[in-house]
């Protein structure tokens, strides 16, 4: 595939996705820490009320020590100093406050009970040994100040809070209490709900988001084969259309390529090899192009545009690449079945400085008009447009025409269509003429390519029948010819025009439809329509430049025209070529026999005129006869 600038972005929407999840995720941390720092808060509000009775305790009991050189000792000995230091203890002693007691360690560094406020049942007895769960109990005596140690319980924390009582600066006993704080339960409770509903709130966004990133992966997806053709896998018209103006004309250049004599391959070989031969073409393409950032696009049926990116030296080495194309397709054996190829050739405009343009339709154009003139060289050939040689000055730009169209210097020249048999006057074609605002008269070679498949194009049919359907009306004798694009047979607005000229007697029978067959509408159900109800409207349809090109005889057979005109590149090689003389004399044959009239073309000396009179076609055109000019007023004359 070549390369697909306008899809290749980076994933930018899993920016936000991964900023959602962060800010979540930080919220979701910062809950945790917040538990821990307002654990830590309760602990502080809690405590420090009973840090501060404790201390006082402990002076309580130094107090009652003060005649005392052995602090252990003398408790030991004297009951009713044991009696005050429990009662001092026992003050202590609240719901979240279960023990509270002192301490000594003896010469072994045992701790053991002096006092204990408990209950009864499980008060310990002087002397009794103490064991120490934690070796912080010993920092005590490195510090030689109060020491909280703490042991977080299941659901509660739970605290031991030690004083140490000196005697000259030396820890002769400590003051204990073992409590628990219950709230914390609580808090933590609320904390973990708060959690929790951080982490639902995290995961509905991250669904929420993941739906989108899917969705938007789809979008991409359904966007991707909306701009890729089916069948040759480079982009499509819509991809034009959708990003022509995103293109930097400053960075490519522009070539038209289109394929030479592709209705042959069709008419020899069948629609599915003209298919076939399609594909290995865009594949051809894409195999040469080399930059990811060249661009390919099937903008019509056989007709590719191709962007390749210019080099910082200048555009030589894009046009290597064109040149490469279009060698490559010439050398390559196109396959046709398993063992059969044919070789193709292609004709290639060239527009190699896009940038001078203003848009990327008009730097397009120049392209196109490059390719117009290849195939005008006889095609297989790479034409450039070159701005010198100034091709713009010879064909009307689209600015140009449409002002042509405003100030109404559009106009018919009429060629005369004779009887064979009488050489008389039987009726005109009519035949686009534009004055430029110099007064030269323009001739449609060089107005068509330029608007070749755009509205101006059926804007200028609308006027050509507007100026023969007034010429029909101011001479009642003459009858018309003019010649309809195949894409102004579905335009609602032409058919709309038509049908009111119809409802002036006599202007439908005198005015005849020209219409090249075109395979982009023939199968097209309004095209078929349309046509029916303009013969039934009392129209007569001509199939122009019957026998070359695409004929599948479909307007023949089901929309049962009346006249042929058959293409005068046939008709004009009638006298030398054989197979032309043959084509001809067994179209007459068929027509004859299907009661089809047949007008002959480009009749341009005696010879071909005898010729054509003696195979019995019915009427002739040609310069043999007159040439194509504005309507003279003896002609009118002759005809009113
Ligand atoms: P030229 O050398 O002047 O380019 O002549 P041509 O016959 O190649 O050109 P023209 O534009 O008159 O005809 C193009 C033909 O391409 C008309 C149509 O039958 C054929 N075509 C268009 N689209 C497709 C397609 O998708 N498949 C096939 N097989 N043929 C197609
Ligand atoms: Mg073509
Ligand atoms: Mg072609």
């Amino acid at each position: 595939m070549s390369n697909k600038p306008f899809f290749k972005k980076p994933l930018y929407f899993l920016i936000p996705v991964i900023a959602i999840s962060s800010i979540l995720g930080l919220l979701l941390l910062s809950t945790i820490k917040l538990e821990g720092s307002i654990e830590k808060k309760i602990f502080e509000i809690s405590t420090s009320d009973v840090f501060t009775i404790m201390n006082n305790s402990a002076t309580a009991i130094q107090s009652l020590l003060k005649e005392s050189t052995n602090y252990p000792e003398d408790i030991k000995k004297n009951r009713l100093l044991q009696h005050k230091i429990e009662e001092n203890l026992k003050v202590l002693i609240t719901p979240n406050i279960k023990y509270a007691y002192l301490l000594y360690r003896d010469e072994r560094g045992v701790f053991r009970f002096l006092a204990d406020a408990s209950k009864q049942e499980e008060k310990a007895l002087i002397d009794q040994k103490f064991d120490v769960e934690s070796p912080e109990w010993l920092s005590l005596y490195g510090e030689k100040k109060a020491l909280m140690i703490q042991h977080t319980l299941l659901h509660q924390l739970s605290m031991s809070y030690l004083i140490p009582i000196m005697y000259h600066d030396k820890i002769e006993l400590i003051l204990a209490i073992d409590f628990s704080i219950q709230k914390i339960e609580e808090i933590n409770h609320i904390i973990h709900l708060m959690q929790n509903g951080i982490l639902a709130v995290m995961i509905v966004v991250l669904i929420i988001l993941l739906f989108t990133i899917i969705q938007s992966i789809r979008f991409r997806a359904v966007k991707k084969t909306a701009f890729i053709d089916k069948l040759t896998n480079v982009y499509n018209r819509n991809y034009l259309q959708k990003y022509e103006d995103f293109i930097n004309l400053n960075d490519f250049i522009l070539a038209t390529l289109d394929i030479d004599y592709f209705k042959k391959v069709n008419d020899t070989y069948g629609h599915d090899v003209g298919d076939k031969i399609l594909k290995q073409v865009a594949n051809t393409l894409l195999l040469t192009i080399r930059n990811k950032d060249d661009i390919i696009i099937r903008y019509g049926g056989e007709e590719f545009l191709i962007l390749i990116k210019t080099q910082r030296d200048g555009h030589l080495n894009a046009l290597n690449v064109i040149e490469r194309i279009f060698r490559n397709i010439q050398e390559h054996p196109f396959a046709i079945s398993n063992n059969e190829t044919i070789n193709i050739t292609v004709s290639i405009g060239v527009n190699l400085v896009p940038h001078k343009s203003r848009t990327f339709s008009e730097a397009f154009k120049l392209a196109d008009i490059a390719l117009y003139n290849a195939k005008n060289k006889g095609r297989n050939t790479i034409e450039l447009y070159d701005e010198n040689e100034n091709i713009h000055n010879t064909f009307l730009s689209l600015n140009e025409i449409k002002e042509a169209i405003e100030e109404h210097r559009i106009l018919c020249y009429y060629q005369k269509i004779v009887d064979t048999q009488t050489q008389e006057l039987s009726y005109y074609e009519a035949l686009l003429r534009i004055i430029d605002k110099n007064g030269t008269i323009i001739t449609p070679d060089k107005i068509l390519p330029t608007i070749k498949g755009t509205f101006i194009l059926r804007n200028i049919t609308k006027e050509v029948l507007g100026i023969c359907y007034e010429q029909l009306i101011k001479n009642p004798l003459m009858s018309i010819n003019v010649n309809l694009n195949p894409h102004d047979i579905i335009d609602e607005t032409i058919l709309t025009l038509l049908k009111n000229y119809a409802s002036e007697p006599t202007i439908a029978p005198r005015l005849g439809l020209e219409i090249v067959e075109s395979e982009d509408i023939a199968h097209r159900d309004d095209a078929k329509n349309n046509l029916l109800e303009l013969k039934s409207l009392g129209y007569k349809i001509f199939i122009d430049d019957f026998g070359s090109g695409y004929s599948n005889f479909i307007y023949l057979t089901e929309i049962k025209t009346d006249y042929i005109k058959i293409d005068g590149t046939i008709i004009q090689k009638i006298l030398e070529d054989k197979i032309s003389f043959l084509l001809v004399k067994n179209i007459v044959t068929f027509a004859k026999e299907a009661h089809i009239k047949v007008v002959a073309e480009y009749v341009s000396n005696e010879q071909i005129y005898d010729k054509i009179k003696s195979l019995g076609i019915e009427y002739c055109q040609g310069v043999f006869f007159s040439t194509a000019s504005a309507l003279q007023n003896h002609d009118e004359d002759k005809l009113s």
